[in-house]
């Protein structure tokens, strides 16, 4: 059975509304789909290793987000690389968290790693791991770099050493304390350790050239005073390693082969290799740098996205809005359309803004093929069926699918009292105008054709209600003498299922909210993000749909279950609109 079938109209009740069957990765044969990929360079750079028959054949890589917030799109580009990296060669991809900033870090944020991961599709090689598990053998090895006289104890402030680092231009200083004996360095580093020291009163840093280029090079701290508990070690420790001193040194101890990460890191790498050159290591990893993916008309910075959970201009990191992976998740991205446009966008070693419609198209993409056809009228009109006997009922059978048999058939009650979208009728009609409007005559999808006979207003001069009156000899067929003019769609207003819908546009106005030198981003955010629709009705096949389930409402988009249903109210979240009406409204 095909991922997507039973998510739709038969689906049981579920208490708690779970998840529904397109999240399964069973349904996924990621041996096939990944080797077929095309290459990249860093696929070449493996080939070229394995040729020469380097690291006895073997493949490690490893994910390793530090947890200090959600994953966002960017990350899953850094997940399809690294999981599909090591499928493609029958290697292995560790999931480590980079744990080495506690006050940052949270369980809540490893938990929702965790999940994303999962529900991207990919597993990892043996246990979760955390740099945090090498902190007791981190701490050796900083003990032998003193030992060997390449590490020292400094007491300069943050403050006199930022001064004494030097510019791009300038060389930078050596510290007074650089000279400091092996044994003066061992015992103050213990003291650190022991916690007798306060925050930012010394620091353990590697002596390497104060003089170098590169002021990675430029003695970089080491070991910090942090008097902070720790998500996984508690109160053992007081200072923690920096992320240079910890990332290659765990790459080595999981015997990562080969430890991708973004082009930010390229001049980190010199010093990378002096830890691996310099420490009694196991193996010997190799860091290799790819461009971050950048999309317009969205944020993609933790520090940033947190921002706007924190000032409550969103709800929650899993707000629908939000390029969180969680968030998209909910709005109703599958697995398999964000790991199409990962693929789709590929991997090089050069910045670019990739546009966010083509995310938007990878999700259509997967949902007309995939997902079964309801209809939804959000924003409802009543239509009374004078010559439809009150009380009779008539079910139509249309198709699930209309390109896809295999997805059977479904039924929609026809009654006297029906809903249209209010956007379908016009009392005046404009040019082309292939919808209803007085005295005109349209099909109901799948059902008969009607004619509007009369508009009823309410004291306001609002349209209230049309009535229309059914022409019988419609079912199936068209009529000879006349000609409808359009196809809408249509629920019954007696037997259908009442819904609010969220529509949602792109959280910023601008294609870079993060470029202008003079607003900062959040002027840039779209004050109708969100629409709330909650007189919504769809058809009743979908009155005990489960969280997660895709539909595409016929002429509407496509949309999601949102967890916020209830059995008493079902909420629908628009994913994307059926065509990119964005690029149009731009005049791209
Ligand atoms: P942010 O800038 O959002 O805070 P980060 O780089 O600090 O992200 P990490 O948790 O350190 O977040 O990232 C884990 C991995 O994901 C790293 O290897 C990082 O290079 C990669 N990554 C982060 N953002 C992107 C992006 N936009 N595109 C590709 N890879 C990314
Ligand atoms: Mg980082």
């Amino acid at each position: 059975m095909r991922a997507g079938l039973n998510c739709g109209y038969n689906a049981g009740i579920s208490s708690g509304l779970q998840a529904g069957p397109y999240q399964l990765r069973q349904d996924m044969d990621m041996t096939t789909n990944e080797s077929t990929k095309p290459n990249n360079f860093i696929h070449q750079i493996i080939e070229d290793d394995l040729a020469q028959g380097q690291n006895g054949g073997k493949v490690v890589t490893r994910f390793p987000p530090e947890p200090n917030g959600y994953l966002h799109i960017g990350h899953a580009k850094s997940i399809c690389l690294n999981f599909g990296t090591a499928l493609r060669f029958g290697g292995e991809c560790n999931l480590r968290f980079d744990d080495t900033n506690p006050e940052k870090e949270s369980q809540e944020y490893i938990d929702s790693i965790v999940e994303d991961v999962r529900w991207l599709g990919y597993d990892w090689a043996g246990e979760i791991r955390y740099s945090s598990e090498y902190f007791d053998q981190l701490y050796d090895w900083a003990v032998h770099l003193i030992k060997e006289g390449k590490a020292y104890v400094d007491s300069l402030s943050a403050h006199e050493m930022r001064e004494f680092r030097g510019t791009l231009k300038e060389p930078g200083k050596n510290s007074p304390y650089r000279d400091r004996s092996v044994e003066e360095n061992l015992n103050l580093f213990e003291k650190m350790r022991n916690g007798d020291f306060e925050e930012g009163e010394c620091a353990l840093r590697a002596k390497i050239d104060m003089a170098a280029p590169n002021i990675n090079l430029r003695d970089p701290v080491i070991y910090r005073i942090r008097h902070a508990h720790h998500h996984q070690t508690g109160d053992k420790w007081c200072i923690y390693p920096s992320y240079d001193f910890t990332h290659g040194q765990s790459d080595a101890l999981e015997g990562v082969t080969h430890s991708i990460c973004t082009l930010e890191f390229e001049d980190h790498r010199p010093l990378y290799e002096w830890f691996i050159e310099n420490l009694p290591v196991p193996a010997q990893p190799r860091q290799y740098e790819f461009a971050r993916l950048n999309l317009n008309y969205t944020v993609t910075s933790k520090r940033k996205l947190k921002l706007l959970v924190d000032e409550g201009q969103v709800n929650g990191w899993n707000d629908p809005r939000m390029p969180t992976i969680s968030g998209m998740r909910r709005r109703g991205f599958t697995p398999a359309s964000i790991r199409n446009f990962c693929d789709m966008i590929g991997v090089t070693r050069s910045n670019g803004t990739v546009d966010v419609g083509m995310l938007e198209a990878a999700i259509r993409e997967d949902l007309d093929a995939n997902a079964p056809r309801a209809m939804c009228v959000v924003d409802p009109i009543k239509v009374t069926i004078s010559n439809y006997p009150d009380g009779e009922q008539e079910w139509f059978e249309l198709p699930a699918h209309p390109k896809d048999e295999s997805m059977g058939l479904r039924k929609v009650p026809f009654t006297r009292n029906l809903l249209i979208e209010r956007e379908d009728f016009a009392e005046e009609k404009p040019r082309k105008w292939k919808r209803m409007s007085p005295g005109d005559a349209v099909r109901l999808r799948g059902a008969y054709v009607v004619r509007c006979d009369e508009v009823i207003k309410n004291e306001q001069g609002e349209v209230v209600e049309l009535v229309c009156s059914y022409d019988a000899d419609t079912k199936g067929q068209n009529p000879t003498d006349y000609k409808p003019n359009g196809v809408i769609h249509w629920v019954s207003a007696d037997n259908s299922v009442p819904c609010e819908v969220r529509l949602y546009d792109r959280l910023f106005t601008e294609p870079n909210p993060d470029g202008d030198k003079e607003r900062d981003f959040h002027s840039f955010i779209n004050p109708e993000s969100l629409k709330v629709m909650p007189n919504a009705r769809v058809e009743i096949g979908l009155k005990h749909v489960v969280a997660e389930s895709r539909y595409q409402f016929e002429r509407t988009g496509y949309f999601c279950v949102d967890p916020d249903s209830t059995e008493e109210q079902l909420v629908f979240n628009r994913t994307v609109t059926l065509r990119d009406s964005w690029a149009k409204i731009k005049g791209k």
